[in-house]
C-alpha cells in the first residue's frame, strides 16, 4: 500500500513571506489535496540571529489570506498567540533542540559525525590559503585525523567550545531523481565537511529538516532551487542514520521581466503583506503564482484553487525560469475585481476610501466600487478617485468649458443639466434613468456641450467616470449642490 502523503511547508521567520514562498507553499498544498494527503506548517528558526520577532504571526497571515489552510503544525489563534496542534508536536524548531542533539550525538557513536574544536581564527586562515590556492573552501578535517574520541570528551568535559561536523565520504557520488529535474548527481568530494551542530546547542538547518522529515513522516519535499545543491548533503545525513529518505523536487527560480535576474525586494513588491496592503485578490494572486513554474498544458489561465487541487501534476512543473510579469498580475486581478458583487468589495474597499475617524456607509461604497471596478486594477487604485466622491470639487472655472463655449452658453449647459437633473424623482435616482435622461436631451452630434461641463461641475476633474455615474453615487442632492456651485463660478 502507498503511503499516506504528507508535505509541508518550512518557512524560516527571517521577516516576510516573499511571493516565491507562497509558491512552494501553494504547491505543497495543491499535492497534498489533490493526493488527500496532509499538509502541515513547521517553522525552521534554529538561525536565531535572523529571527525577526512578530514573523511567525506575518507569515501565517499571509497565508490564511491565500486560502492556504494547513491541517497540523504552527497556528496563530483570535487573540494572536501561536499554538501548534498534531501528532508530532512540537512543530517549532527552536522547540526541538534536544532531539537535535540526541541525533547529532548517535553520528557522533556511529561514527558518521566528529567534534571539531577549531576556533574562527584557524577556520579563517584555512580558507584564507584555499581562496589563495584557488581551491573551492572546505574544512581539512584536522579533528577528525587528530583528535581521539577520548580527547574530545575531556576537552568538552574541561568546557571547551566545539561544533559537530558531518564527515562526508572522500569518494562517490550522491545521486537523486528530482521530480522536477529529472537525475541530478553531485560529487561527494566536493561537499564540506558540514557543521550539524553548532557550539551554541543549535542545530544547522541540515540536521534539524532532516531529522524532522523523517521523524514527521514527509513523504515529498518540494522546495526552492536555492536548496538543490545542499540535497546530496541531507542524502548523505539520510544514509548515515539508515533512514528512508523523502522524494525532493526543487521549483525554478522566479525571475524578474526585464533583468531576468532572481526576483529580489529591490525590484518592488514582492512579499505577499505588499500585494495584500494593494489590494489584490487572494484568488487573483494565488492564481498568478500557481502558474509561474507550473504549466497546466492546456489553454486555460484562469483557475479557482479547487480547480488547481483537481489539475494540479508535478510532472508539469518546469525547471527553467518563470519570468514575474506584474502587467499580467494586474491584469488578472482586475478580471478577479470584476467577477466580483459590488457588495463583496464593500469591506475589502474600506480602508482605500474613509480617511481619519470618517466611517462611510456600506451603501455609499457599494456605489462607489459599482462605479470604479471596471476601472481599477487593485483596490487601492480606487484612493485615486475617491475625493470625486468624499470632497466637494475644486477646480479652474475654465475647465467647465467644452471646447470654445463662451461664458453665457457655459451657464446655458450647466441650468439644462440642473433642470434635468432636478426633474429625475429620487425613487428613480438609478444609472440607467440618468444615464437615458442625460443622453436623450444631449445633442448626439456634439454631446460634450451638455456632458463636459456637467462632469467637470460634479468632479472638478479633466477625467473621471462619466456624470450620470457620479450624479448616482453622490445623490440628488449633493449633484444638484455642485452643479449650482459651478453655475456660481461663472457669475
Ligand atoms: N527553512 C527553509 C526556507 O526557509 C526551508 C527549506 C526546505 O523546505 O527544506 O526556505
Amino acid at each position: 500500500m502507498n503511503k499516506k502523503v504528507r508535505v509541508r511547508f518550512a518557512p524560516s521567520p527571517t521577516g516576510y513571506l516573499h511571493i516565491g514562498g507562497l509558491r512552494t507553499a501553494l504547491y505543497n498544498f495543491l499535492y497534498a489535496k489533490k493526493h488527500k494527503g496532509d499538509y502541515f506548517l513547521r517553522i525552521e528558526d534554529t538561525d536565531q540571529k535572523r529571527v525577526v520577532p512578530g514573523a511567525i504571526k506575518k507569515l501565517i497571515d499571509s497565508l490564511d489570506w491565500a486560502g492556504l489552510k494547513h491541517n497540523e503544525g504552527v497556528f496563530v489563534n483570535e487573540k494572536g498567540d501561536i499554538y501548534e496542534k498534531g501528532e508530532y508536536k512540537p512543530y517549532i524548531q527552536s522547540k526541538r533542540l534536544e532531539i537535535y542533539k540526541k541525533y547529532a550525538h548517535e553520528l557522533v557513536e556511529k561514527k558518521k559525525a566528529y567534534y571539531c574544536f577549531c576556533t574562527p581564527e584557524r577556520l579563517d586562515s584555512l580558507r584564507a590559503v584555499q581562496e589563495k590556492a584557488r581551491l573551492a573552501p572546505a574544512y581539512d578535517k584536522l579533528c577528525l585525523k587528530e583528535i581521539s574520541r577520548e580527547e574530545a570528551e575531556k576537552k568538552i568535559a574541561n568546557g571547551e567550545k566545539c561544533v559537530i561536523r558531518f564527515d562526508v565520504p572522500e569518494t562517490g557520488e550522491t545521486e537523486f531523481e528530482d521530480v522536477v529535474r529529472g537525475k541530478v548527481k553531485f560529487t561527494n568530494k566536493n561537499l564540506d565537511d558540514f557543521v550539524i551542530l553548532k557550539s551554541d546547542g543549535y542545530p544547522t538547518y541540515h540536521l534539524a529538516h532532516v531529522v524532522d522529515d523523517h521523524l514527521m513522516k514527509t513523504t515529498l519535499v518540494l522546495r526552492g532551487e536555492e536548496w538543490l545543491s545542499s540535497t546530496p548533503k541531507h542524502l548523505l545525513l539520510y544514509q548515515a542514520f539508515d533512514w528512508n529518505p523523502p522524494q525532493y523536487g526543487h521549483l525554478c527560480v522566479i525571475l524578474n521581466k526585464n533583468t531576468k535576474k532572481k526576483l529580489s525586494k529591490r525590484d518592488g513588491d514582492v512579499s505577499v503583506g505588499d500585494f495584500m496592503k494593494k489590494g489584490y485578490l487572494p484568488e487573483a494572486v494565488v492564481n498568478f503564482i500557481a502558474l509561474l513554474g507550473w504549466n497546466p498544458k492546456t489553454e486555460q489561465e484562469f483557475f479557482t484553487l479547487e480547480e488547481l487541487i483537481e489539475e494540479f501534476d508535478i510532472s508539469k512543473l518546469n525547471k527553467s525560469g518563470a519570468i514575474f510579469d506584474r502587467d499580467k498580475l494586474d491584469w488578472m486581478n482586475s478580471i478577479y475585481l470584476r467577477k466580483k458583487e459590488d457588495w463583496e468589495l464593500i469591506e475589502p474597499s474600506r480602508p482605500y476610501l474613509e480617511e481619519d475617524e470618517e466611517k462611510l456607509s456600506d451603501e455609499y461604497i457599494e456605489k462607489i466600487v459599482a462605479v470604479e471596478k471596471e476601472r481599477i486594477k487593485k483596490l487601492s487604485d480606487i484612493a485615486e478617485n475617491k475625493e470625486v466622491y468624499l470632497k466637494k470639487p475644486t477646480y479652474e472655472k475654465d475647465l467647465l468649458k467644452w471646447k470654445d463655449m463662451d461664458n453665457n452658453n457655459l451657464a446655458i449647459s450647466l441650468k439644462k443639466a440642473l433642470d434635468i437633473i432636478s426633474s429625475v424623482e429620487e425613487s428613480k435616482w438609478t444609472l440607467e434613468n440618468l444615464k437615458n435622461k442625460l443622453l436623450a436631451a444631449a445633442d448626439p452630434e456634439n454631446r460634450g456641450e451638455l456632458l463636459w461641463p456637467l462632469r467637470v461641475a460634479l468632479t472638478g476633474k479633466e477625467k473621471s467616470p462619466s456624470p450620470w455615474e457620479v450624479a448616482w453615487a453622490v445623490g440628488k442632492r449633493e449633484t444638484l449642490f455642485r452643479i449650482q456651485k459651478a453655475i456660481e463660478k461663472i457669475k
